[in-house]
């Protein structure tokens, strides 16, 4: 089976084509982190115009690379929910014209599903299967747009048990890049600089949200405020006016606290989450913010990504995935691979008249 995969939900213009066993053929990703560096952030229509340019030669580029043609695409799968109005929009319209023209069948995929099933790509179809993931399985999707637990009894299966109340994660890196100074998207950076800081300069304190929820905000104005304290300003000066008050070190040292801290609460209630679900048999980290070393070092030690014990326990046979940096962003590799897994499981086509685009829509 080959998968024609088509994702535009947000600021990614990606093509992909995506064989049997979420076997990866190709993946284009063209981004527009360029244009919006100078903004601070996604301008959304200006976000849908740039797909609008790129999507066609994108997805021309992925069959090339696929060393494909369209006869020889099976099926066609595309990002429906969750995301950005204009961008789902080019994508949907895109993917449903191009099924109806070439006579293929049409899948409509969840984005957050996407990034879950980012962890079964794979370049070599003879891969060991005892390297995928089993079921239940605890997912923890990290975005710009979303911050959720999700509960897996079996493939296609999601229970949501635990949401951010207030900002996501990817978000509060961000909007913390934005105080220090720090170029848009703000994780990258973040972590960049973070790695001359000290980690345990500032203490920041943790969200006391009961249960598996979640809470940003109050971090984003810790930092907001100890960055004021630090550099002996009233907390009546705008956020915007603090970066050129910070020495290089101590913007550095910001970046690594406030990192850690983020890290810690999402490990924090990712722990509470197993504890109350035993039976798991692995976790499985998706989303931008996943691309994080720290998150990853708090979680994984040595070359051969042993779990580290004393996070771990009592859990110790738990396997644990992160997708490879270049799946943990935007792509449509993972839309092919969250498609393939709907298929073999008896999903149906939708009617490529009819797709509607779901901006706000949460994964079922
Ligand atoms: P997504 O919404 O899945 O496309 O992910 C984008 C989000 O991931 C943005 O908020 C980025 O700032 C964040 N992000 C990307 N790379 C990293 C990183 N290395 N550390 C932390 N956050 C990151
Ligand atoms: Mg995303």
């Amino acid at each position: 089976m080959n998968i024609l995969a088509i994702e535009t939900s947000c600021d990614e213009t990606a093509a992909a084509v995506i064989g049997d066993e979420a076997k990866i053929l190709s993946n284009v990703v063209v981004s527009q982190i360029d244009i919006f560096a100078a903004y601070g952030g996604v301008i959304p229509e200006v976000a849908a115009r740039s797909h609008l340019e790129a999507i066609l030669p994108v997805i021309h580029q992925a069959l090339d690379d696929a060393g494909l043609a369209k006869d020889d695409i099976d099926c066609i799968a595309v990002t429906y929910a969750p995301g950005l109005l204009g961008s789902l929009l080019i994508g949907t319209l895109t993917a449903r014209t191009l099924a109806i023209l070439w006579h293929k069948p049409l899948y409509a995929v969840h984005h957050l599903k996407s990034h879950i099933y980012s962890n079964w790509l794979h370049d070599d179809i003879n891969q060991d299967h005892t390297t995928l993931p089993n079921f239940p399985l605890m997912a923890l999707v990290i975005s710009g747009g979303h911050t959720q637990i999700i509960y897996m009894p079996e493939h296609n299966k999601f229970e949501i048990i635990g949401t951010t109340r207030d900002d996501a994660v990817g978000e509060c890196f961000d909007k913390i890049a934005k105080i220090l100074g720090l170029p848009y998207p703000g994780g990258p950076s973040i972590a960049k600089v973070a790695e001359h800081g000290n980690s345990n300069k500032y203490k920041f304190p943790h969200p006391k949200v009961d249960g598996l929820d979640f809470s940003f905000s109050g971090l984003k104005t810790a930092v907001l405020r100890a960055v004021q304290a630090d550099c002996n300003l009233p907390i009546t000066t705008p956020s915007y006016e603090l970066a050129k008050h910070l020495a290089g070190q101590q913007r550095a040292d910001f970046a690594a606290s406030f990192q850690a801290t983020a890290c810690d609460i999402l490990l924090e209630k990712l722990q509470i989450a197993l504890e109350g679900h035993p039976e798991a048999r692995a976790t499985v980290f998706a989303g931008g913010v996943s691309a994080n070393q720290v998150l990853r070092q708090k979680a994984l030690v040595g070359p051969k990504n042993s779990l580290r014990s004393d996070f771990w326990h009592p859990h110790a046979d738990l396997q644990v995935f992160f997708p490879e940096p270049r799946f943990s962003g935007d792509n449509a590799a993972m839309v092919g691979a969250a498609a393939y897994y709907e298929i073999i499981a008896g999903s149906q086509a939708v009617d490529p008249y009819k797709l509607n685009i779901l901006p706000h829509t949460p994964i079922k």
